[in-house]
């Protein structure tokens, strides 16, 4: 059973001088706005590091008489001043993209964003993967955009699993505990001044939920959490873990997420006019708007299906059947006999909802329940939308698969939660503060060719020697906690070169990625890295899902492989990717690599972050590559061929990739001038970065959306 959280508030008072520091913590602008975490880094390094990037902890953890002393320092106190007055009048801005975009108008819009997962800084545990970091990004955006949204979601006691590895290499999976107290959110009141509640009718009880909100710049984020005293035990760990259990726990979560969501926004006194799905995990939302518009104003079922619908938008996410919720029927009957009937209808129209066509299948998909509920729906990449189309082709069984209404939207990235301060400030010299305001206008970043190749080279090797350090410091500590011998412990600190080309591969290791494409032939590879006078280091990270043993199984052969002789000084995998280590990896590698089969990938957005910092993307073209990719701007693996024998197709990727290592990537990087620099080489990092972040961004998302 999980414990109880702790239920006290741990964040002492602060001297007046540095007061402003408690808003500033619970504000999650500072994620994104590096001046801020530069306060909480001069408070104090360590602690900053050992709460895990956390200010709310920080500041319950520090010592009175640091924060006397800061308080004394006025140095410190004018750096505080500023960065809270620049946080003050980004809250209180009334010139907002939305409001110049609208005059006024669409005053009543209220788009609700719901989304099992929401990756918005490392100390949060509230996601896993892409689809958290990019509905993290989607309320950053929307916050610096102000746009009406609040985030929905739930707050898990565990979150997602820490990896690390045994001996063997093989993934173990630990949950620590979140202290809500010690994070940044806070329990939303009621007007009596009770925690505000809300109640979801499971079978032969009601399960409660507490109503928690962060917040993102402007955009509130509501999250749920069961794990109160008045539910009982197999109540409480529905928000224990995300993506957690199976099918059981996965219904219960989604009822609260779409159900539990809609009655907590209805609590707040927020009628949202467009519910957003980020994935179909949200999709019994639908269920809830039918049945609050049936009572609030009396109408039949399919009239609240129509209306309803018309606001309502699905993203879909996932190009495998096996991404997508099916639950069971009799699960469903379980759950929803007594809610099919309160919406006035009988099993076989709720059934039909979440099934492909009128016959009777067996599971009910929540995919398709959400393309039924919502009128817009979209992929996340072109070629994604070509894929759902197909994929869903069956549900419009009179048109014609490209007429299909399932759109796409390109996925984004946030910039500035991503670029290096080094490169940060490199930008703001030579583009300035436009590169912040406006990351969507291509003018802006036509300004990279001013940029003098020196200090563009310069920048990006202190990136490259921080990663190196970084990495080197972590695989020490995953030795040392492993029982490694003592050398080997000690060579960790030799690991890699700080000048070498560095090629990473950080993402899911899910299978159809090919974390091991690159060792089909491992002669091959080896006599890559270790060509004299022109070095190779491999570098990667990743999580494979607790269910994904085939996952785990890549991670164990490369952790193998990367103890071959003539391999360990070139190669290291990284344990528990993360928002943390993922910023580490993009802002310093050369060169992002990425080998999905193609039309698995919906989008992708690491390789989004390495070009916003310099890198230069190596991929097969898949997701939004397919879109980003020219030959100015970075590698092509194959021509974006779909192998009907996938054995094959690897074989003949591996090939491309091998050579195009060893004729292009590897000759140009080492193509020194007589100023010793790689002026081609360099060349490119600036198309990348210009064509591709102005186009690659959530800001142009949202603008679409
Ligand atoms: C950006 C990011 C992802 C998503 O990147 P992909 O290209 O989809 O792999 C996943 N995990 C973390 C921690 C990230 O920062």
């Amino acid at each position: 059973m999980l414990r109880p959280s702790q239920t006290f508030k741990v964040v002492p008072s602060l001297p007046p001088r540095i007061a402003p520091l408690r808003e500033l913590a619970y504000n999650l602008w500072w994620a994104w706005n590096l001046d801020a975490v530069d306060l909480f880094i001069r408070l104090d390094r360590d602690l900053w590091d050992q709460t895990f990037h956390n200010p709310v902890r920080m500041l319950g953890a520090i010592r009175q008489e640091r924060l006397v002393e800061a308080a004394n320092d006025d140095g410190f106190v004018a750096n505080l001043t500023r960065v809270y007055q620049a946080f003050s009048r980004y809250m209180n801005a009334d010139d907002t993209w939305f409001r110049r975009q609208t005059n006024g108008d669409l005053q009543d819009l209220h788009i609700a964003y719901f989304s099992a997962e929401f990756g918005i800084t490392e100390s949060m545990q509230t996601y896993s993967g892409g689809l958290g970091v990019l509905a993290g990004d989607h309320l950053k955006s929307a916050s610096d955009l102000g746009v009406p949204l609040v985030g929905v979601g739930l707050l898990y006691q565990e979150g997602y699993f820490q990896q690390y590895l045994n001996a063997d290499g093989w993934q173990q999976e630990s949950y620590p505990d979140n202290d809500f107290y010690n994070l940044p959110v806070t329990q939303v009141l009621d007007a009596q001044g009770n925690p505000l509640m809300v109640e979801v009718d499971y079978p032969g009880r009601k399960v409660r939920a507490q109503v928690w909100r962060a917040q993102v710049g402007r955009v509130p984020l509501y999250l749920l959490n069961t794990n109160i005293d008045v539910n009982a035990p197999e109540d409480r760990v529905i928000t224990g873990q995300l993506y957690g259990g199976y099918e059981d726990m996965r219904i219960r979560q989604e009822i609260m997420l779409g159900i539990g969501g809609m009655r907590a926004l209805r609590a707040l006194g927020i009628t949202p006019t467009v519910c957003h799905m980020n994935e179909g995990h949200s999709s019994f939302l639908g269920h809830e708007r039918i049945r609050m518009m049936m009572q609030e104003q009396g109408v039949s079922f399919p009239v609240a299906l129509h209306v309803t619908s018309a606001g309502n938008v699905f993203t879909t996410h996932t190009a495998v059947p096996a991404g997508i919720d099916l639950f069971p029927i009799h699960l469903m009957d379980h759950y929803f006999t007594e809610y099919y009937r309160a919406l006035g209808i009988g099993r076989e129209e709720f059934l039909r909802l979440g099934q492909r066509d009128s016959a009777q299948g067996v599971s009910f998909s929540m995919a398709n329940l959400a393309l039924r509920l919502a009128d817009h729906v979209n992929g996340v990449s072109e070629l994604h939308g070509e894929v759902a189309r197909e994929m869903w082709k069956d549900l419009w069984p009179r048109v014609p698969v490209e007429e299909v209404p399932i759109t796409s939207i390109t996925n984004g990235i946030h910039p500035r939660s991503w670029i290096s301060t080094d490169m940060g400030s490199l930008l703001l010299r030579y583009l300035g503060p436009a590169w912040i305001e406006r990351p969507d206008d291509h003018s802006v970043w036509e300004g990279i060719t001013r940029i003098p190749d020196e200090e563009l080279w310069r920048t990006h090797e202190r990136r490259r020697e921080r990663l190196v350090a970084v990495a080197r410091e972590r695989l020490r500590r995953q030795l040392e906690r492993r029982g490694a011998q003592p050398q080997d412990i000690a060579e960790a600190s030799e690991v890699l070169d700080p000048e070498a080309l560095t090629i990473v591969f950080a993402r899911r290791f899910a299978t159809y990625k090919r974390a091991l494409l690159l060792f089909s032939d491992p002669e091959r590879l080896s006599a890559i890295l270790n060509h004299r006078g022109r070095p190779v280091q491999l570098i990667f990270a990743g999580k494979a899902h607790p269910h994904d043993n085939p996952g785990k199984e890549f991670i164990r052969k490369l952790v193998h492989l990367g103890r071959r002789d003539d391999m360990r000084q070139h190669l290291i995998f990284l344990e528990d990717y993360d928002m943390a280590l993922a910023r580490y990896l993009v802002q310093g590698a050369d060169v992002w690599l990425n080998t999905p089969r193609r039309g698995l990938e919906a989008s992708g957005t690491s390789g989004m972050k390495a070009a916003a910092n310099g890198g230069i993307n190596l991929s097969t073209l898949d997701g939004w590559w397919v879109e980003g990719y020219s030959p100015d701007v970075g590698w092509a693996i194959g021509h974006g061929e779909v192998y009907q024998d996938v054995f094959y197709g690897d074989e003949v990727e591996a090939r491309a990739l091998y050579d195009l290592l060893e004729r292009d990537v590897v000759p140009l990087f080492y193509d020194r001038g007589a100023d010793g620099l790689p002026g081609r080489w360099i060349a490119r990092m600036k198309r990348s970065m210009s064509g591709i972040t102005p186009r690659f961004n959530t800001l142009r998302m949202l603008e679409e959306y």
